[in-house]
């Protein structure tokens, strides 16, 4: 079985409709699907029975969160979306997003840009705001070549764009995933860039929380660091999750379903569903 617990469409910042990531995943052999947007479950209303055929989708999303000083992404699996309370937290979500749009287009602004704003807005159009839509808009005023130079100039971590403090607690977001019947688990844990301690911090904060599942696999990545992510899963007696965290084709290396593959030593997260 394919299970790919991690991927991005157009209802946030990837480039495939809900639609054509599940016709994608098919393709590619793909079992279990979760859809994991950024702060939002508003693709998955678009998807029936057709489209999904013999595939399982899990309703899913990744929140954004706030852990200290560092912004942490927690991916929620198995929401019941009809939660209440969970859709007042979305709402929430997404307030924070576009208060946090207006705060990085000012400080853009006294770097010496034009207002991105009204662009910026523009093309979100109805998808989850974020830097991605800044990085796509300094490169088409010709402040830089390409996004990633834009994340490393400008969004990225450190710079201007960088802007967290907007994003609820850890602890917070894990409870709302769980009071909606879901399983929180730690989106790709290398990509904070924290040291041996501090990482080992934030997982037993993950774990005391409510947390159940790190994503021990994202992406395609080296033996290396997928051997080191199970030793800390298995010594935090945590569940093994994994993903593509598939944003666009282009991106070969996070292909939908072409993810590296969960060792067999630790407990995968569908065990206990
Ligand atoms: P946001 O959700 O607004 O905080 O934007 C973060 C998203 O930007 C990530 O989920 C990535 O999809 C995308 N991104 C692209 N390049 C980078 C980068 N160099 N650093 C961080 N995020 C990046
Ligand atoms: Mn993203
Ligand atoms: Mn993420
Ligand atoms: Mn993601």
């Amino acid at each position: 079985m394919l299970f790919d617990l991690h991927t991005h469409s157009t209802a946030s910042d990837g480039s495939l409709s809900p639609t054509e990531l599940v016709q994608r995943a098919r393709l590619a052999g793909v079992d279990v699907l979760a859809i994991t947007d950024h702060d939002t479950v508003a693709g998955i209303a678009e998807l029936d029975k057709e489209t999904l055929g013999s595939l399982t989708l899990l309703p899913g999303l990744e929140l954004s969160t706030q852990w200290g000083s560092i912004g942490v992404h927690i991916v929620g699996l198995n929401i019941q979306l009809d939660s209440s309370e969970f859709k007042d937290a979305l709402a929430g979500q997404q307030r924070a997003r576009y208060q946090r749009a207006g705060i990085i287009a000012e400080k853009l602004k006294k770097k010496g840009f034009p207002d991105l704003l009204p662009a910026v807005i523009k093309a979100a159009g109805r998808a989850t705001i974020g830097r991605p839509h800044f990085a796509q808009q300094l490169v088409a005023i010709d402040a830089v070549k390409t996004t990633d130079e834009a994340f490393r100039k400008y969004l990225g971590a450190g710079k201007p764009g960088d802007v967290k403090q907007l994003w609820s607690p850890l602890a917070e977001v894990i409870g709302w995933i769980r009071n909606a019947g879901g399983t929180a688990v730690l989106a790709h844990p290398d990509k904070y860039h924290l040291t041996r301690t501090k990482l080992l911090s934030l997982i037993s904060d993950f774990k005391d929380a409510g947390g159940e599942a790190i994503e021990v696999v994202s992406g395609q990545q080296t033996t290396h660091k997928t051997r080191d992510l199970v030793t800390l899963c298995t010594q935090a007696k945590l569940l093994a999750s994994c993903g593509s965290d598939f944003h666009q084709p282009e991106q070969r290396w996070a292909d939908v379903g072409k993810h590296s593959a969960l060792p067999d030593d630790c407990t995968p997260i569908w065990d206990i569903w």
